[in-house]
């Protein structure tokens, strides 16, 4: 099976979102980015902004998935299906978007390892 790249994004609301109050949003992305196998990982303060769609027009590449961590997943399907077009992607596989909205650090470290080991990462 093709392995494909994972990247990690956390979109984080402007980063003033009562939904991430609980996360310790830099231990969360520094665990990922330093632990987790992803290619690499940050934080984007809104990702659904102008300038967010923007980014990802500029960012998105085929050959790897991207695991958004943010708002629901429905949401964000509506919310980047402009760009992940634009860049040639199918945002039904090559998105991985996860809901860590209302969660602390390890709940939300939970989340994103069972999204990993479903894209059949050893984590
Ligand atoms: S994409 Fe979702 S998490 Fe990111 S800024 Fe927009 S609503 Fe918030």
């Amino acid at each position: 099976m093709e392995e494909h790249r994972i990247g990690f994004i956390f979109c984080v609301c402007t980063g003033k979102c009562p939904g991430f109050a609980q996360l310790d949003i830099w231990d969360f992305i520094n665990i990922v980015r330093t632990e987790y196998p992803v290619e690499y990982g940050f934080i984007h303060p809104m990702l659904c902004d102008e300038d967010g769609e923007r980014f990802l027009e500029e960012f998105l590449r085929q050959g790897s998935k991207y695991i958004v961590a943010g708002c629901a997943p429905v949401m964000q399907k509506k919310l980047f299906r402009d760009a992940f077009k634009k860049a040639g992607l199918d945002i039904n596989k090559d998105l991985i978007p996860l809901d860590v909205r209302n969660m602390k650090l390890k709940e939300a470290l939970n989340v994103v390892k069972t999204a990993l080991r479903e894209a059949g990462r050893d984590v």
